[in-house]
């Protein structure tokens, strides 16, 4: 009998690059969990024609659907993707993202123990669990240091799992994934807001018009950035092994805000200057600026640094990224330009 995968998030990044992976790599059958929207989003998913990947309403914070998804479905893997994903809204939403991201892991548990305790389970764990580092680069022994609402939430979501691997044997993992990238990030996060932010000033200046600048926060922080397709081939293959270990899974290399901005336009050929300080900084082009600072993007508490030490997945996982920093940063800027360029001949 064909295996069955159950994948939450479908419509979200990972979601969907793991359901394209294992469409490609495997012959199980895969169905997709969704949550209503009065305006569905299915861009993510809408290339996909495979009668092998279907959709079932799996809401996460209806405890009814998980059990009944797990009941009706009997899935070999669970993989849960689902999430309220953004550091920058939990403060607003901190009641909304516990909910989503750790009760919601406490009933995908229960689900399992109870109707199909061979299941494998992932969930998405994240380096902002370290939050205010210790020591740099950030190992599996780091302690959990969470600085806003969403890492607290997920490292509730990482002891609930502990405690039920350990007391009811199941294979249930979370794995701390550093951030990870790629055209299908969501608008809100600074990689993407950069590379549609550049795109939308090639087109500006290639017609002559003045460019709006983009607008951000803290570029001085640091991230341990991948691509999102190279994270999910690592967690089918930590899904797939000998017993649920953790890894800490990233680059091991940290960059700027300000180092992605800059890569960022060296794809456009722009080679601008950085000009001020503070919240007065700004980058200018030909006398254009085409970034400039606002206190409305900086949070409550920062985290300033993540760093993968990536020793345990090399070592076990022979892990290797195959994108690189500044690929990734131009891959995502070419797209954009694509965007934009089929979104204006729509107009
Ligand atoms: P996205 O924001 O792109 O996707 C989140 C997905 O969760 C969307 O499909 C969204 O559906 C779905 N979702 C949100 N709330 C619910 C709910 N109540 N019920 C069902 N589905 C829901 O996130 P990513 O793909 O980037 O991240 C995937 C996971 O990995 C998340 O758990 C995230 O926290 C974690 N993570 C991500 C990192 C990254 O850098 N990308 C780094 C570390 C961890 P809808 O379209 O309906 O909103
Ligand atoms: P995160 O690492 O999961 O919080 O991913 P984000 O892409 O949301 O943020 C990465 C870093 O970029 C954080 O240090 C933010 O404070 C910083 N940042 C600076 N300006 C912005 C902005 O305008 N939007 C977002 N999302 N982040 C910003």
């Amino acid at each position: 009998m064909k295996k069955k995968v159950i994948v939450t998030g479908v419509t979200g990044q990972d979601g969907s690059h793991m359901v394209d992976y294992l469409l490609k790599e495997t012959d199980h059958d895969i169905f997709g969990g969704i949550r209503r929207l009065s305006v569905p989003n299915h861009r993510n998913i809408s290339h996909i024609t495979s009668s092998r990947f279907k959709l079932i309403n799996l809401d996460l914070t209806d405890q009814h659907s998980i059990q009944s998804a797990i009941i009706n479905h009997k899935p070999n893997y669970f993989i849960n993707f689902a999430a309220q994903s953004f550091v920058g809204v939990s403060w607003d939403f901190p009641g909304q993202t516990f909910s989503t991201n750790a009760n919601s892991v406490l009933h995908i548990l229960e689900g399992i123990k109870n109707h199909k305790p061979d299941c494998r389970f992932y969930n998405a764990g994240t380096s902002e669990e370290f939050g205010n580092v210790d020591y740099s680069p950030q190992d599996s022994k780091h302690p959990m240091k969470p600085r806003s609402p969403y890492g607290a939430s997920k490292c509730a979501a990482r002891f609930l799992i502990k405690v039920y691997r350990e007391s009811f044997d199941l294979f249930a993992t979370q794995c701390w994934l550093f951030n990870h990238e790629g055209t299908r990030r969501g608008i809100e996060f600074v990689t993407r807001k950069i590379s549609d932010g550049i795109a939308k000033i090639h087109f500006s200046l290639e017609r002559g018009e003045t460019p709006k600048a983009i607008v951000l926060g803290n570029i001085d922080s640091e991230r341990d950035w991948m691509d999102a397709e190279d994270a999910v081939r690592v967690i089918w293959q930590i899904l797939n092994g000998d017993k649920p270990r953790e890894y800490v899974i990233g680059t091991g290399e940290t960059n700027s805000i300000r180092k992605f901005i800059e890569i960022g336009m060296r794809t456009i050929n722009i080679s601008g200057r950085w000009e001020g300080s503070g919240l007065d900084e700004r980058y200018i082009y030909n006398g254009n600026e085409l970034v400039m600072i606002s206190e409305k993007f900086f949070r409550p508490a920062e985290v300033d640094q993540l760093k993968a030490d990536v020793t345990d997945a090399v070592r076990e996982l022979n892990w290797k990224p195959e994108i690189t920093f500044e690929q990734l940063v131009e891959k995502m800027v070419q797209n954009d330009i694509k965007l934009s360029k089929a979104e204006n001949h729509c107009v």
